[in-house]
């Protein structure tokens, strides 16, 4: 899109007039970072990168860029995966500032929290005050909750606390005119009409700039057991899930999928990793079981369902992680497995979810038809496998180039996709949309709902300035949704 210099310049210098020159930055060497995503993929362009310090300085430069009818792209941590983040233009809005935690309240065990607070922080502000705040990603250090609210967030703790959008009662938005919404409650119940907030979380900061927010708190884990289990198969695996979670209920906190594949790559590549099975298995589960007890006899209910599931040949073998260490170390094995991809060449993603019940059915389905589209194709599957959330990576063939692998990148969307759609899926299940499946979405979302985003948009940010062409496109100034120069994946 082409900005008006005049405008620009006029933008930048009522911006810098009321945040002063700190707040706002325009080198190119301050700007940068602010330009580009963490895969590579797309490189963006900003007159500026504002960094306001509450609020209300927030809701200035709203106010100002309306007025002058330039975007506002906002940024966290800008950790995200789908090009969500990058700026085609306008000004990159920055809550990195933004960064208190406003209030803990222990009786109604809520924290509020500014956007910019890292994920870390919100964490440790939970723990100190006895509590726990279970959004759990590989980012934590350094993504932001605003972030994690724009993008619904997932992680590993799905499983027994939901995702963000179930961690959310209120939130504080400043809308695309500067206006204030103030819905900071902490209610458990309120039916007063529709629920805003859940407009809000998951809009990629298409409808409105998240500045707070009331999140759940839960109990503190006081007994913790880990194990690492190897199966014959993923259908074995999701036997083993279903047991579990008749058998654990409550207590079972993580049940998370590795394939064969994904866990030689980490012991090849990772410093430290270690073979925590004796033998080797086609499919891994990590497990995590956690009770608010302090003694809870975790140990004795899982080795009696695992015993049971060793005679039925269900499970192949496994280890339990009884200390910290060795439930770190095995938490480490899977935490790892997203980094050590890279180091295998070139890989083409999916972030994918179907019911829970077809999760096997998919990885096998899925695997079969792209090692059928290019025999050596190395798939690594990997994931929240008990939330139905697969990870569907593709790992370029050994020896073959880099670029000639990623050039088929859409010819494996468009097979893992339709698998993943015929079986009633997602082909986002925790990334979210961003530019990277922007036009993607259009193939498989109904066409009503498409209409109803587009809808909702435009009641919203009527000029359309609100992170323009990202999650749905209005008008013909998106950008084009697939990286023109494909980096790392
Ligand atoms: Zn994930």
């Amino acid at each position: 899109m082409t900005i008006h210099t005049a405008a620009g310049a006029a933008l930048i210098e009522n911006l810098t007039a009321r945040l002063g020159a700190a707040s706002v930055l325009t080198e190119a060497g301050d700007i940068e970072n602010h330009l580009t995503e963490a895969r590579g993929l797309y490189r963006g362009e900003a007159l500026a990168v504002v960094r306001p310090r509450d609020r209300d300085e927030v809701a200035f430069v709203l106010q100002e860029c309306a007025r002058a009818g330039i975007p506002v792209v906002p940024q966290g941590g800008n950790t995200g995966l789908v090009g969500g983040g990058v700026p085609y233009g306008g000004v990159v809005l920055s809550l990195a500032r933004l960064d208190r935690i406003r209030e803990v309240d222990p009786v109604n065990a809520t924290i509020t929290v500014e956007a910019g607070c890292l994920l870390k922080s919100v964490q440790d502000a939970a723990d100190a005050a006895g509590y726990l705040f279970p959004l759990s990603l590989a980012s934590e250090g350094s993504c932001r909750i605003g972030g994690n609210l724009a993008t619904n967030a997932g992680g590993t703790a799905v499983l027994r606390y939901g995702n963000m959008r179930e961690l959310t009662l209120g939130l504080e938005v400043v809308l695309a005119d500067g206006r204030i919404w103030n819905g900071l409650k902490g209610l458990r119940k309120d039916n007063t009409g529709y629920d805003l907030k859940n407009l809000f979380v998951g809009s990629e900061g298409t409808l409105g700039i998240i500045t707070a927010a009331v999140l759940k708190l839960s109990p503190k884990p006081l007994s913790r057991l880990t194990a690492f289990i190897g199966c014959a198969s993923p259908h074995d695996a999701l036997n083993l899930f279903e047991r579990l979670r008749q058998a654990a209920g409550d207590q079972l906190t993580a049940f998370e999928y590795m394939p064969h594949f994904g866990l030689e790559i980490v012991l090849r590549h990772s410093s430290g990793a270690v073979r925590p099975l004796s033998g080797t298995h086609a499919s891994y589960a990590l497990i995590e079981l956690t009770s608010s007890q302090k003694d809870a006899d975790l140990q004795g209910s899982l080795g009696t369902i695992l015993g049971e599931a060793l005679e039925e040949g269900l499970v192949e073998d496994a280890v339990l992680g009884t200390s910290e260490a060795q439930s770190k170390a095995l938490w480490g094995l899977r935490e790892s497995l997203s980094e050590v991809q890279r180091l295998e060449g070139g890989s083409i993603k999916h972030d994918v979810a179907v019911p829970v019940s077809r999760v096997a059915e998919f990885i096998e389905t899925a695997s079969r038809a792209c090692e059928a589209a290019m025999p050596d194709v190395r798939v690594c599957a990997f994931g929240h496998f008990g939330d139905g959330n697969i990870h569907f990576n593709l790992s370029q063939p050994v020896g073959m180039e880099k670029p000639a692998f990623l050039a088929q990148w859409e010819r494996f969307n468009r097979i893992v996709h339709d698998i993943v759609h015929d079986m009633n899926g997602s082909i986002s299940a925790e990334h979210g949309i961003g530019l990277i499946k922007r036009d993607e979405l259009k193939l498989y979302k109904d066409p009503v709902a498409i209409e109803l985003m587009q809808s909702l948009k435009l009641a919203l940010d009527p000029q359309n300035i609100l992170n323009p062409g990202k999650v749905v496109s209005i008008g013909e100034n998106a950008p084009a949704t697939f990286p023109a120069t494909a980096g790392q994946p």
